[in-house]
């Protein structure tokens, strides 16, 4: 017998999660008749999407010539040749489509004058395969653009009939004997009551895992549930390693301030109150792309140029801009320099400094959303009843660096993309098959182990140890001993887990045990992500290896796959996809223009 009572629900499809990715999933699948349940730890209105600024990119041409050509080449270029071929041209071309819809689902867009969609510079979006001036790509709602989609994609989902389970915290994905995703074991934070789903298709979409480290830009919930659930089924995580700092997190708060204010004409200066982007970036300068930048200015900060008392941080100036533009433009940014630095953005530079701010890593997927299990013989191996879109997921469209404004189209697309191929692989109302009642209990014996936990190791104190080691060792530079000694320590804060202390073992509101499940969900994420690092003797996008300054083609353009058991992680290699979806001859790109070369700007 199970260690819990619980309730059943069946549906055609379980989406865990309703930021972007998940919400816009969860509206397609209902659209096509799935009986589509989306289960959320958080309402969905308060999910991380809801903090997106600076807004989404589509080469709508609303501002200046613009197509999706050139948006796939910036995309490849920026993900710095790690990213899927084929994933990457679906991105660019379906992302005009993919506003459009967005438009018509009433997001309240910014205008320009003629009522077209406004669009904003972003750092690496460019015209004429790079060779061109930047473009105006990025289709934004003032600086709310997450908070304007997501609540616009809550109500559509509603109106089509979608079912909330709000405050439900999936614990544990149902797999069949032969690895079938069966559905989703959760835990009903209000009441206590235990809950199985079953459904014919499960689909992740619980966001990034930034909470791994000290200072994030994300919300606490980001703590890569998804990516745990799957690592504990034996199922890999992709290119971990790659996790992106933003130049621009308020300095000591971690906030964002959007790149939406340099497209909008910011700058950074050091303590010599020097541009010093135009010394590292002479064409694109402060809108050069985000691991370019962040390193730039960790460079300037090591080389004592830092500003303030202890020479610890960067100014980004939004002074000399007419302060209507700021209103007009960036009124919450300005809003959070005064709450957060006490800046008065009009008058005086925000004090700033790279903050973790995305993960280009996640559950490898193909571009149609579905898990992907790689073998030595098949890389493209699917996971039967299993998808992952957004954060979560690794397509790959972002490869080593993700472009800003890059990311909410990527939810949008890909969420898109999974109802697409879940109305052709889910027979709507068919019988779903009885769950395995091994991975169930699986499920409820992990959950009773960690509710009864009596170690000597509080949660917070293991998590902010956690936290600082990945801080410390697998941030912006890194060099093989960093790296090593950082392996050693998170393979012993993991270690610790089975000493952890949980003093509530109620079942009611107990944000004790959530937040160590939380905990037992980001010692995967940040394990996979300092051993892949450490792997990796190449710099890449995000990955700057100090031992290794060079990108390394020959031996390094290929996916990590890793499987991570306890403390343990094992690393295998995926090939990735040079292939696009359409050949030139038939209005594809042409793969001269995409070739691998240094990446500039
Ligand atoms: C401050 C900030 C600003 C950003 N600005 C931009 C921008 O301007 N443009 C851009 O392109 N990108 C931006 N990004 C990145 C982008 O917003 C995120 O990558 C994206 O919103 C992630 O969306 P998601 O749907 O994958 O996940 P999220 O929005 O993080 O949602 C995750 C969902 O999963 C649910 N969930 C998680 N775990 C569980 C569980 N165990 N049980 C049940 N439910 C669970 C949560 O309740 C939530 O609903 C920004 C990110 C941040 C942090």
């Amino acid at each position: 017998m199970a260690a819990y009572q619980y309730e059943t629900h069946d549906y055609d499809v379980v989406v865990v999660g309703a930021g972007g990715a998940g919400l816009r999933a969860t509206l397609g699948m209902a659209e096509q008749g799935l009986r589509t349940a989306c289960v959320t730890k958080v309402f969905p209105t308060r999910s991380h999407t809801v903090a997106a600024q600076g807004g989404i990119a589509a080469s709508l041409s609303n501002m200046g010539p613009d197509h999706w050509q050139w948006h796939m080449y910036d995309t490849v270029k920026g993900s710095d040749w790690l990213g899927d071929t084929d994933a990457m041209e679906y991105l660019a071309r379906e992302a005009p489509k993919a506003v459009y819809e967005l438009e018509h689902y009433g997001v309240p867009f910014s205008r320009t004058e003629e009522g077209k969609i406004y669009q904003r510079p972003f750092g690496g979006h460019t015209t004429e395969f790079g060779e061109g001036p930047p473009v105006q790509r990025t289709c934004a709602a003032a600086d709310r653009t997450g908070h304007a989609i997501l609540h616009t994609l809550y109500g559509q989902s509603l109106k089509q009939k979608a079912e909330f389970y709000i405050e439900y915290f999936a614990i544990d994905l149902i797999m069949s004997e032969d690895g079938v995703c069966q559905g989703v074991v959760c835990w009903k934070l209000d009441d206590g009551t235990m809950h199985v789903f079953n459904a014919k298709m499960v689909v992740l979409a619980t966001g990034g895992y930034g909470r791994a480290y000290f200072s994030a830009t994300s919300a606490h919930t980001c703590t890569g549930d998804g990516n745990g659930m799957v690592a504990r089924q034996g199922l890999p995580l992709q290119d971990m390693e790659f996790v992106q700092f933003h130049p621009t997190g308020i300095y000591g708060a971690g906030c964002l301030i959007t790149e939406g204010a340099r497209g909008e004409g910011g700058y950074l200066t050091n303590s010599e109150g020097e541009r010093f982007m135009e010394r590292y970036a002479p064409t694109y300068k402060d809108l050069a792309s985000r691991d370019v930048v962040s390193r730039c200015m960790t460079m300037e900060i090591r080389e004592g140029r830092g500003v303030g008392p202890d020479g610890d941080h960067i100014h980004l100036h939004l002074n000399h801009l007419p302060p209507e533009a700021l209103h007009l433009r960036l009124p919450g940014i300005s809003e959070s320099a005064r709450i957060f630095a006490g800046v008065d953005v009009t008058k005086e530079p925000i004090p700033v400094l790279p903050t973790v701010h995305y993960n280009m890593g996640g559950i490898p997927t193909n571009y149609w959303g579905e898990v992907l299990n790689p073998t030595a013989d098949d890389p493209d191996r699917i996971v039967p009843g299993l998808m992952a879109v957004g954060e979560a997921g690794c397509a790959s469209v972002h490869g080593a660096n993700r472009l800003g404004s890059n990311s909410l189209i990527d939810l949008v697309v890909f969420g898109r993309a999974a109802a697409i191929k879940a109305g052709q692989v889910v027979t709507a109302g068919a019988p779903n098959p009885k769950p395995n009642a091994a991975s169930i209990d699986f499920a409820f014996n992990r959950f009773d182990g960690l509710r009864h936990a009596n170690g000597t190791v509080g949660t917070a104190e293991l998590r902010l140890e956690m936290q600082k080691t990945m801080q410390a060792d697998a941030a912006v530079f890194r060099t093989d001993k960093t790296l090593a000694e950082g392996v050693a320590k998170m393979t012993a804060v993991a270690g610790k887990m089975d000493d952890v202390k949980v003093t509530d073992r109620s079942l009611i509101w107990n944000s004790d045990l959530m937040e160590t499940l939380e905990l037992t969900n980001l010692m995967p994420n940040a394990l996979a992500t300092i051993v892949g690092a450490e792997a990796r003797k190449e710099s890449r996008g995000a990955h700057a290896h100090e031992d290794y300054p060079d990108r390394d083609d020959a031996n390094w353009r290929k996916h990590t796959i890793a499987r991570v058991d306890g403390t343990k992680v094992d690393l295998s290699y995926r090939r990735v996809v040079t292939e696009p979806l359409t050949k030139e001859a038939e209005g594809g790109i042409d793969m001269k223009k995409i070739a691998p070369k240094a990446r500039v700007y």
